[in-house]
């Protein structure tokens, strides 16, 4: 079973990295302890937090409710140890899912996003996704690049070759 997550808003930056990776994510700016774990439990997310409190609840306890309390403030760090303890794959899912919605992207053809694009991009770039929800388009342009690397990093990190 895929697994999906929910992460605390002391940990924003997180979540877009799991999305980043084609996780199924829920974030909220601002939601109860006792919201979050409710949702989580009736949806079978994995919490993601670094509220001891959470981590401390019965239900977390007794292994109902999967708790990983990251006490790092670096998202890297945070998802490092988010992916070593779930064993993570970061390749399969790559960038299919929209960052700022959770959303999974659809493909577009080039025709498709001529008007959404700017037009060096559209010059230089071939493949497009986009989100159904938001509408916001990706390709894989330097920032894609650069979030690519910085994952690939992390995730040579996460297998102990870093
Ligand atoms: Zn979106």
């Amino acid at each position: 079973m895929e697994i999906t997550f929910i992460v605390d808003s002391n940990a924003g930056k997180l979540a877009r990295w799991l999305r980043m990776m084609g996780y199924d994510t829920l974030f909220f700016k601002d939601i109860e302890d006792g919201r979050l774990v409710d949702m989580a439990m009736k949806e079978g997310r994995v919490v993601v937090t670094r509220d001891t409190q959470i981590a401390k609840r019965r239900v977390a306890a007794n292994g109902s409710l999967r708790v990983i309390l990251t006490r790092d403030d670096d998202p890297r760090e945070q998802l490092l140890r988010v992916m070593k303890e779930l064993s993570l794959d970061c390749q399969q899912m790559q960038f299919t899912r929209c960052l700022e919605c959770n959303r999974r992207l659809v493909s577009r053809s080039k025709e498709e996003v001529k008007d959404l694009v700017p037009p060096y991009v559209f010059r230089t770039q071939v493949q497009y996704m986009q989100c159904p929800s938001c509408s916001r388009v990706y390709w894989q342009g330097t920032h894609w690049q650069r979030m690519k690397s910085a994952l690939e990093e992390i995730t040579a990190a996460s297998s102990g070759h870093a």
